[in-house]
């Protein structure tokens, strides 16, 4: 089966790498300024001129029988203009949805699941009447092209000088949550319907981007990681989702709620690369591909460090980590590969992932 994925990241590249093995092809669109380096050498790369109809496309993906995409901003009216050729995955309504901050809080919440307080503002809106109404720190998050912390502003108190939000940029205000953890669950819906999930994960950040992640979150309270899956095998069924979707979710009080949504492959979920029976990988293929998923279980703990514009680390230093390095030039803070490693003992696990996260962030 032939596979077209829209973007040459190192998402598209780790799916490549995931179906190889089971005899599936790859061709991989670049938008026009894009640097394919990651696929390189992994299936054909198309580069799309600006305005290209989706016809024209397709036909340079090398017709593929199904497509997918590894990032959420991704024109959506493609997404849609290219189901008449093949199936796309996950569908452009579903991509529609997590694209937009507003819309994507909206549609958690009318499936009864809690997120943090939110609000649509304008320029008229006063923050810091809002902030008193839905709790300080208020964020102030960019409805579109957010990621990384970039777009969003933070107000820790009425105090805080206010923010100068670019005109036109539409823009939702949210309470801060005081969170225990950071927590994503990275889930699967096939075409028949099944769902599998991964073990919930614990997300470390520094400056807004993820550094590292354990899996499973250690000591969790009882009952949580089935309450996450409930919460996604709801929103998979809503969205009629196939392919892996992310929660990022906070711990409060021993509840979660949803940050946000990923309609993809997530950088949480990394580490099922060498600690899952199936990766993240392979599951989304195995979805979009209408094969059954694999199974999801963690036979032992298993931890992800991303390096962030840092060359790998020698190998000496950690030589049971499994390094995955993306082809990409390194440049500060920029995600460049990452180390998955996996230990019997959780304890012994913690303290390589220390060690790792001092000699690569002194
Ligand atoms: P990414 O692309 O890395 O997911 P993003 O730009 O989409 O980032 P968010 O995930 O919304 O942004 O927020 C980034 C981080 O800021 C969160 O992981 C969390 O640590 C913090 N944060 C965001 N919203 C809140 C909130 N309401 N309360 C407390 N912390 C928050
Ligand atoms: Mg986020």
């Amino acid at each position: 089966m032939k596979i077209g994925i829209i973007g040459c990241g190192q998402l598209a590249r780790m799916l490549a790498l995931a179906g190889w093995p089971r005899g599936l092809s790859f061709s991989f669109l670049a938008g026009p300024q894009e640097d394919p380096a990651p696929v390189t050498g992994l299936g054909p790369i198309y580069r799309m001129s600006e305005g290209e109809s989706a016809e024209s496309i397709y036909e340079g993906l090398g017709r593929p029988e199904v497509i997918t995409t590894e990032r959420e901003q991704v024109d959506v009216a493609l997404l849609s203009a290219l189901k008449a050729f093949a199936p796309v995955y996950p569908e452009a309504h579903a991509v529609s949805v997590c694209q937009h901050r507003a819309r994507e809080k909206q549609f958690i919440n009318d499936q009864g699941i809690a997120t943090a307080p939110w609000r649509p503002i304008d320029g008229k809106t006063d923050l810091i009447a809002l902030g008193h109404q839905l709790g300080w720190p208020l964020f102030i998050k960019s409805c579109e092209d957010g990621y990384d912390g970039y777009n969003q502003w933070r107000l820790n108190g009425p105090d805080t000088p206010l923010p100068e939000i670019p005109e036109g940029v539409e823009c939702i205000a949210e309470g801060g949550v005081a969170f225990e953890r950071e927590l994503s669950l990275v889930a699967a819906r096939a075409s028949n319907g099944k769902v599998a999930c991964y073990p919930l994960t614990e997300n470390h950040h520094t400056g807004g981007i993820l550094q590292h992640s354990l899996a499973p979150a250690p000591s969790l309270p009882e009952g949580l990681q089935a309450k996450a899956e409930e919460m996604a095998r709801r929103l998979l069924e809503a969205l009629n989702y196939v392919g892996v979707l992310t929660l990022e979710l906070f711990l409060v009080d021993g509840e979660l709620k949803i940050n946000e949504l990923a309609p993809r492959v997530h950088n949480s979920g990394h580490w099922t690369q060498s600690g899952a029976l199936t990766c993240q990988f392979e599951n989304h293929v195995r979805a979009i591909a209408g094969l059954p998923l694999g199974p999801t279980s963690a036979p032992q703990p298993s931890a992800m460090v991303n390096l962030l514009g840092v060359e790998p680390p020698n190998p000496v230093i950690c030589p049971d980590a499994k390094l995955h390095w993306y082809n990409k030039s390194v440049r500060p803070g920029r995600k460049v590969g990452h180390l998955n490693l996996t230990h019997s003992d959780p304890s012994q696990l913690h303290r390589q992932v220390e060690e790792l996260v001092a000699v690569l962030y002194p």
